[in-house]
């Protein structure tokens, strides 16, 4: 058994945690200094030291733990991981089954019962995600119960470690096994994506959004000219170009998505020269394509929730509104916008508002045709609403 603390928590805290909140938060517990290295199983308890919930230590930018179990003889071992392992592969059985699909989440965080860990699937290969100190610090423990779990070619890691959220130290993304081809190409709905995993921060394609994927290449694409702003490697050009689009238009500022984006075409036999694939910073593009009067008939918005660019600064919750009204300014009447956010800190309420609100301030008319949220695999809790951050409406301009 590991070396457990017991900490306090405040009584208007001890609500929530009964309930199953799964967060645990800096300000709910009183004796933080108890604990000292991230990583400590922590036993929180009221102030007459009765049992609430068995948790971790490890700071995130969201808080400074995450809640593990509500049995006070729970051990937080390999054997309590990999049975959280395999409940959350059992969860996921229709996607190993379908051989059209060989990339997604097989562990979403506290949607499967472990906050600051996530786990993707390759075509074979693993890749764990460690959000703080603390999880990475039972690595061995969760690495044990994922080969005891699963059939993998090789193991990869990425570390996400320091309160602003960026990937530290790429040096050791691999950990076991076989090395993955680079890239390794894996399916998403039977279009290919060049993937990897040992390239640094992002491995090429964000796998939450394969629905509204599919859905733009089944249903919005054909006979369309298409952009995507903020294109990254064109994974949503990709699914237009297969949709039988006209054109597509990829606008990213990053150098990178450049030969990225040709080379996911590529991958798809599509030859990349038949496609625009700009690097520049997406406002500028708006404003040169307003004065060219440059209509199209989809765009693509799926900003970051936060970016600064040499001239400017965009932040979805408060810059969303005029991204829209850019977008609505270049699409042709009854063309189609997909609004996409992955901010946590707005609701899909907010997110209609701020399109009501776009629309309107240009004397525009819309129709909501579709939304989306996260797809099956990445797995949420109802205990926890802000983990489900992705929000996505499928709009057409009326007027
Ligand atoms: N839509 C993409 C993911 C976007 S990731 C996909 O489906 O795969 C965010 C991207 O926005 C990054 O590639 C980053 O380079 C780009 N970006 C950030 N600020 C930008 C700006 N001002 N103009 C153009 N691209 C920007």
């Amino acid at each position: 058994m590991k070396n457990e603390i017991d900490l306090t928590v405040k009584p208007e805290f001890i609500g929530d945690y009964k309930d199953g909140y799964p967060l645990i938060s800096k300000e709910s517990v009183v004796d933080w200094n108890m604990v000292t290295d991230e990583g400590t199983i922590i036993n929180l308890q009221d102030a007459k030291e009765n049992f609430i919930v068995k948790g971790y230590y490890g700071i995130q930018n969201k808080g400074y733990g995450w809640a593990l179990s509500y049995n006070a003889d729970e051990s937080i071992d390999s054997t309590y991981f990999a049975k959280k392992i395999k409940s959350a592969i059992e969860y996921r059985d229709s996607f190993f089954k379908d051989a059209s699909t060989t990339a997604f989440r097989v562990f979403n965080g506290e949607g499967d019962g472990i906050g600051g860990l996530t786990i993707d699937y390759f075509d074979g290969y693993y890749m764990l995600t460690w959000y703080s100190i603390g999880i990475y610090e039972l690595k061995e423990d969760i690495l044990e119960a994922l080969k005891s779990s699963v059939e993998y070619k090789g193991i990869y890691q990425k570390k996400r470690f320091d309160a602003k959220g960026k990937y530290l130290d790429d040096a050791d993304d691999f950990v076991c096994g076989q090395k993955a081809p680079s890239p390794i190409i894996v399916k998403e709905n039977g279009a290919n994506f060049a993937i990897y995993l040992d390239d640094g921060a992002m491995v090429g394609v964000f796998l939450d959004q394969k629905d509204v994927r599919k859905t733009i290449r089944d249903t919005y694409a054909k006979g369309k000219t298409v952009l995507n702003t903020f294109s990254y490697t064109g994974a949503f050009s990709v699914f237009a170009a297969l949709g039988g689009a006209k054109k597509t238009t990829s606008v990213d500022l990053a150098r990178r998505s450049l030969s990225k984006t040709q080379e996911q075409f590529r991958v798809n036999s599509i030859d990349s020269k038949t496609q625009d694939i700009i690097v520049e910073d997406v406002f500028n593009y708006f404003k040169y394509a307003v004065r060219k009067k440059f209509l199209f008939d989809l765009v693509v918005l799926d900003p970051p929730s936060f970016a600064r660019s040499k001239k400017h600064t965009f932040s979805a919750s408060k810059d969303y509104v005029k991204l829209l009204k850019e977008a609505i300014q270049i699409t042709n009447k009854n063309g189609v916008i997909v609004a996409s956010t992955n901010a946590a800190n707005f609701s899909m309420m907010t997110f209609s508002d701020f399109v009501f609100k776009a629309f309107k301030e240009l004397n525009s008319k819309y129709k909501v045709e579709k939304s989306f949220s996260l797809p099956k695999d990445f797995r949420v809790t109802d205990k926890f609403k802000e983990g489900n951050y992705l929000k996505v409406m499928i709009i057409r301009k009326i007027k």
